[in-house]
């Protein structure tokens, strides 16, 4: 559980770690939170050679309205933004997201931004972020490019972000109150077996649903939410949708569920979702 020797640089401002990425390329690693990298370095899946800590890098780490949409530096930790007075008005759904994540230690170490890029199949961000259409701007040596969410969770633990990337700020809509996310967990570790985000936009008829912990990525229910889109939600139509959650898709099995009791469990979950989202409207 000791992790291979490694150089630690704590570069203040993006440009200086950017400078870092670019001259060390795929012997560096980026440090945020640190609750995934230093226990893979411990186990010594990941074996650095620099370490470049970005946690003092305050410009990545903020909660702010721009341009109509919610701003989310990537080292705006679970607690913030469990705890954000802006997010719980505009966009209700992330702080509801971000209580149910891990345990009082791994709310206020582990980022959000730090939680995408390592796309954990069981990470519970991924799911809202597909609901929500979020986007990425990811600063690189040649400026910066921005990524929708279904463009950024590539496969299992992989994300777009290339070895000399950054991931700076996550931009969410403006929602209303008829979103929810529910998961059934992993008792010890929170982590989600499946976990299926919603939100609902009643004007439009229109119904996002994202799940994770199902399979190898995050992904959007698309059978699902083609059977709600235009019509009136009820007991019946969202049973009918919700039956249609892991349509589609390679359900994993490990220690924690077989690939049918996932299956099944989207569905389970994805019904609880869309009933408590269409209740808060
Ligand atoms: C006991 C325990 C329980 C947990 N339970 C849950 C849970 O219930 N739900 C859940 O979703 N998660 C859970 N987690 C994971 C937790 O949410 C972590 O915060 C998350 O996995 C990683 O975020 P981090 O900030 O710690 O990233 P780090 O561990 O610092 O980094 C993770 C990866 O992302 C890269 N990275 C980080 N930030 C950036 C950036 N801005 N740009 C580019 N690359 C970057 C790193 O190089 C590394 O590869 C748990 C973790 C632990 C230890």
């Amino acid at each position: 559980m000791i992790p291979a020797a490694f150089d630690y640089a704590r570069p203040a401002t993006l440009e200086e770690a950017l400078g870092l990425l670019t001259k060390h390329g795929e012997d560096a690693k980026v440090l945020a939170g640190g609750h995934s990298l230093i226990p893979a370095m411990k186990l010594r899946l990941s074996q650095p050679k620099v370490v470049v800590d970005i946690g003092r890098i305050n410009e990545l780490r903020s909660i702010e309205k721009r341009d109509g949409k919610i701003a989310i530096g990537a080292l705006t930790t679970h607690y913030e933004i469990e705890s954000s007075d802006l997010l719980g008005l505009t966009c209700p759904l992330l702080p509801e997201v971000a209580g149910k994540i891990g345990d009082v230690q791994v709310r206020n170490k582990g980022t959000i931004g730090g939680s995408c890029v390592h796309a954990d199949p069981a990470g519970d961000w991924p799911a809202a972020m597909l609901a929500l259409d979020a986007e990425f701007e990811i600063a690189g040596p040649g400026g910066s490019r921005t990524v929708a969410a279904k463009d950024f969770f590539i496969d299992m633990l992989t994300s777009t972000i290339k070895p000399d990337e950054i991931l700076k700020l996550i931009y969410v809509p403006v929602t209303t109150k008829t979103a929810a996310y529910v998961k059934f967990a992993q008792k010890a570790s929170g982590f989600a077996i499946a976990g299926v985000a919603t939100v609902i936009d009643k004007a439009r008829k229109n119904v996002a649903i994202g799940v994770t912990g199902v399979a190898a990525k995050a992904y959007r229910a698309a059978g699902a939410e083609s059977s709600l889109r235009g019509s009136e939600l009820s007991a019946a139509t969202i049973a009918t949708a919700a039956q249609k959650a892991a349509d589609g898709v390679d359900p994993l099995s490990d220690i924690h569920a077989s690939a049918e009791f996932r299956a099944h469990l989207a569905c389970v979950v994805a019904k609880r979702a869309l009933e408590l989202a269409a209740s808060r409207g």
